[in-house]
């Protein structure tokens, strides 16, 4: 008697995307009638997901480059034209590590781990439905990277009056003190491994929490932030030692799946527990 739901997941082609939409195909009968947006930039990509899927026929692929506005605001005609306009669950998965040192990556990373989950849940939450929720996949890297960073900033990024536009300032001065290799003068820690990902998880954390704030109350629009733990995918070039993705997947469908009222609005979670900021 559970209403079907229609969820959206990005970069769910591989890594830790794809284990969660595994793993809500395979979830008990109750469940097994919700709609899967397999989110993938990559058409071909997306389809060889499917096919590895078996093509269940309550999963479809949804073309998405989360980085682009004009791909975002397509995907939302598509779900209005082709699956009635409305979603429950919007899982902003996709994310990069930089591949370099270069302005041109730091940017790159902030543009899809920070601005492109912003840009999409501006695009894509008018259409979720009452109780609806969103799930930003951010990372423990943010907040051990904050606790790096001078007092100043850690105030600045977990104040509870925080808006987008200062947010946006905070990620736009990153980026210019580190084209110029001053990043140290406003407070952040060069020397830091990470420092470029760390600060776009940052970013998400605290976007969270204002998109919290934002859809509170009337509207009943929860948002959560989530660590998928270390686990072995592309993007860490399936570290030794670390978790299989499926793991990650479950830490993602802790927030997917507990009733809203057991969770704490803008939240950031790991494998079950809420997690300091
Ligand atoms: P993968 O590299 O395995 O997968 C990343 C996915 O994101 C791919 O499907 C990729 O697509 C997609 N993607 C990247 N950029 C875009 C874009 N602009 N538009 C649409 N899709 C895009 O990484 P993981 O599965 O490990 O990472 C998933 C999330 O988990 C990320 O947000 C990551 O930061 C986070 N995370 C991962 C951890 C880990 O240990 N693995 C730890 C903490 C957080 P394509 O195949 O086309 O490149």
């Amino acid at each position: 008697n559970q209403q079907q739901r229609i969820i959206l997941i990005t970069g769910a082609n591989k890594g830790i995307g794809f284990e969660v939409v595994k793993k809500l195909i395979e979830q008990p009968s109750s469940n097994s009638k919700d709609i899967i947006l397999l989110g993938s930039r990559d058409i071909k990509r997306g389809e060889d997901a499917l096919k590895q899927l078996g093509s269940p026929p309550n999963v479809h692929l949804l073309q998405l480059d989360t980085s682009s506005k004009e791909s975002i605001a397509a995907a939302a005609n598509e779900i209005k034209q082709k699956y009635g306009g409305h979603l429950d669950v919007i899982i902003n998965n996709a994310g990069i590590v930089p591949r370099d040192n270069t302005i041109q990556a730091a940017r790159e990373t902030q543009v899809t781990n920070y601005y492109g989950v912003k840009m999409l849940n501006e695009h894509l939450i008018p259409l979720l439905r009452e109780q609806g929720r969103v799930v930003n996949v951010a990372s423990s890297i943010g907040p051990m990277a904050l606790h790096c960073f001078s007092k100043d900033l850690q105030e600045k990024y977990t104040s509870e009056t925080l808006t987008k536009e200062q947010l946006d300032l905070l990620v736009e001065e990153f980026l210019s003190t580190y084209e110029s290799n001053n990043v140290e003068k406003i407070g952040y820690r060069p020397d830091l491994p990470y420092l470029v990902y760390g600060v776009s998880k940052v970013a998400l954390i605290a976007l969270t929490r204002i998109e919290a704030r934002q859809y509170s109350g009337a509207q009943n629009i929860f948002i959560y932030s989530v660590c998928p733990g270390y686990c072995a995918t592309d993007l860490n070039n399936k570290a030794a030692g670390a978790r299989p993705a499926a793991l990650g997947a479950d830490s993602i469908l802790y927030v997917v799946d507990t009733p809203n009222h057991e969770l704490e609005n803008g939240g950031f979670y790991l494998d079950g527990k809420k997690e300091p900021q």
